[in-house]
């Protein structure tokens, strides 16, 4: 009776103890960390949703944070607001604690797919240096010309009434410019057009490049994929661009 109570209190002990896993104590299992990278439109949160469920790992994006943090008024949601709200850029420090906080719970302890960080270099060593020796990372790159981006975005058309969106070459409307479900005028959002989005992937390409050489350097951390191809054939490619670590790192 003692003994099995004793025991229960031992466990319960390890149990707690074992918050906080994956980060920062050296004693813990093998976790991997699958950071995202590539520009706007290459189908990332798409892929990430799948290869969560696949991979049974959480999918942490940290816009998502920022709105959760802000919707249940932590503190440091509340410090994120105040810098949103004066139109500034959420400093690292800030984002950094928000995503250690987040990755110290239990369902990281086999890692995590993070999305949208990390997006400097400073940012990524950082993040190298929170993690233990048994965490590995490896950086995913989403593979798309930009001719073909800009084809994707600035094709999409939206119902001015109704909101329903359409493609002008993937998904046409039965009439040019007309919705089928509602009849009004469809249009292109201003952030979806050319010059706009031409910059906006101009800025993508001097962020990333540096953190995309600094994965490349690191042993054996950067995949490729290809992410052009048709969306089931993405996905096999990132499984097969992961399927090292299961033998390696028992993912
Ligand atoms: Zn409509």
């Amino acid at each position: 009776m003692f003994q099995k109570m004793f025991g229960w209190i031992v466990m319960g002990c390890i149990l707690l103890t074992g918050q906080g896993v994956a980060m920062s104590q050296s004693n813990q299992k093998a976790a991997t960390i699958v950071v995202l990278l590539g520009p706007p439109g290459a189908g990332k949160g798409t892929h990430a949703t799948a290869m969560s469920e696949h991979l049974s790992l959480p999918h942490i994006s940290t816009g998502d944070l920022f709105r959760e943090n802000i919707r249940n008024n932590t503190v440091l949601g509340q410090n994120v607001k105040s810098f949103m709200n004066q139109g500034k850029l959420v400093p690292d420090e800030l984002v950094l604690d928000m995503l250690f906080q987040r990755m110290e719970a239990p369902d990281c302890a086999r890692g995590c797919i993070l999305d949208g960080f990390p997006r400097t270099v400073a940012q990524a060593q950082a993040l190298d240096a929170k993690l233990s020796k048994n965490t590995r990372i490896i950086a995913l790159n989403f593979n798309v010309p930009d001719s073909v981006l800009i084809e994707r975005i600035t094709g999409r058309l939206v119902c001015k009434d109704c909101k329903k969106p359409f493609h002008k070459r993937f998904d046409p409307p039965r009439q040019a410019n007309v919705c089928d479900t509602c009849g009004g005028t469809l249009v292109t959002r201003e952030d979806d057009q050319e010059s706009i989005v031409r910059k906006r992937l101009e800025v993508y390409h001097e962020e990333s490049q540096p953190l995309i050489e600094y994965y490349a350097k690191k042993n054996d951390s950067l995949r490729e994929v290809d992410s052009q191809n048709p969306k089931e054939q993405v996905f096999r490619d990132i499984l097969l661009a992961l399927s090292t670590l299961k033998t390696k790192e028992s993912l």
